[in-house]
């Protein structure tokens, strides 16, 4: 508490100090001219009694009488928004807004605060408005498309986020193909959602024109084959990740063992997981090979192939899946082992930390695997391994 009072009283002695020096360097200025306004003092009166709402009346009255308080009337406002106070950050910014004789370079300076106080504030449509305003200026054109490019990535209107991009790129020289070929990819996603095939495909066409080694959108693509029946094409898209990024097997194992299976080629599709999982041993590889290992070849065999994998691989993660399939066996055979359903759950608990996936970048934890990470806002950060692999590795 008590910092923060300092904190919010270094701006008003700042203040002070700059109007002095300003009163010495000014020697034509009256006496009388030169002194503080009472309504500054009232003003810092106020924020020292923890009055910031009276405190900040007094200081517009400040700006009123003298507009060279410009620049510190902009700090106090984004003071304000640092410390998460934003309707008053809101209203400093737009009294400011609201001078008429506001010089055109401050005019815009105070727009763009105004905007990352309601950006902050979670209010998208006006922070929106007021960048669209600024797109005018040059001085401020790229910060403000950088804004409306957030914004539109937060809102999902994904067009309208490509189309920021692509200026950046062109007026900034910036790189954002990354992104714009996920904007596209995120198009796809809800088009494959609603079943526009059409739609979906163009979408992906589009993310693969900005980025030909997208994972992601050589993964849609072989979803929206698969979803046409056409199966050997959905393979093939799938292959191409496999090819690109062995990293990527376990996010299109799933997807191409059932594809298999849909052609009646299940041997095969135990093969090409066994090989997949000697090729990238992952904990999620693993459980894919389980599930369908359990699924079209029965338990004990699942069972078998796991405490394979974890002799070659051991992991608390891997060893869970085996005792889950022992259980598994148990209860196909009518028994019942306490002591194994027992240690079972005590690993569950333990291992739930160790499920999640980890963005690179920031350090963001999630149980789901995400293209966008929810932390820091960067695309393909996530590496599509566990917690306890990444550490091991
Ligand atoms: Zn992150």
């Amino acid at each position: 508490m008590e910092f923060e009072l300092w904190y919010l009283l270094s701006l008003p002695l700042l203040f002070t100090v700059g109007w002095i020096a300003r009163g010495f360097e000014s020697s034509v200025r009256e006496t009388d001219n030169a002194a503080l306004p009472r309504s500054y003092f009232r003003g810092l009166n106020l924020l020292l009694n923890d009055q910031p709402d009276k405190a900040i009346d007094a200081f517009i009255e400040v700006v009123k009488l003298d507009p060279e308080t410009i620049e510190l009337h902009q700090a106090l406002g984004n003071l304000f928004r640092r410390r998460g106070e934003f309707d008053r950050a809101v209203r400093i910014h737009t009294h400011l807004l609201n001078r008429a004789d506001l010089p055109a370079r401050q005019r815009s300076q105070a727009l763009d605060e105004l905007g990352q106080d309601y950006l902050k504030a979670g209010l998208l449509d006006r922070a929106e408005d007021a960048f669209v305003r600024l797109l005018q200026d040059r001085h401020h054109r790229f910060d403000a498309l950088r804004a409306l490019l957030r914004i539109y990535q937060i809102e999902r209107e994904w067009l309208k986020a490509v189309d920021s991009a692509r200026q950046l790129e062109s007026e900034a020289g910036e790189s954002h193909h990354v992104a714009i070929s996920h904007y596209y990819c995120e198009l796809a996603n809800d088009a494959l959602m609603r079943d526009a095939l059409d739609d979906a495909q163009q979408a992906v066409d589009a993310a693969l024109s900005a980025n030909r080694s997208s994972v992601r959108a050589l993964i849609l693509a072989g979803d929206i084959a698969a979803k046409r029946g056409a199966f050997d094409e959905a393979l093939g898209h799938w292959r191409r990740v496999e090819d690109a990024s062995a990293e990527h097997l376990p996010l299109i194992a799933t997807r191409v063992a059932d594809a298999m299976f849909a052609q009646g080629q299940t041997e095969q599709a135990l093969d090409w997981l066994k090989r997949a999982m000697v090729a990238m041993p992952s904990i999620d590889l693993l459980d894919v090979v389980a599930k369908r290992t359990t699924a079209w070849r029965g338990a004990a065999a699942a069972e078998a192939v796991i405490a394979e994998e974890t002799q070659r691989h051991p992991s608390l993660l891997g060893f869970e899946r085996l005792l889950e399939a022992r259980l598994a066996i148990n209860r196909e055979n009518g028994k019942e082992d306490v002591e194994l359903q027992l240690l079972n759950s005590l690993l569950s608990n333990h291992t739930q930390k160790l499920a999640r996936y980890r963005c690179a970048k920031c350090g963001f934890r999630a149980r789901e695997y995400h293209w966008n990470c929810p932390g820091c806002s960067t695309w393909d950060s996530y590496p599509p391994r566990r917690l306890e692999e990444l550490d091991i590795a």
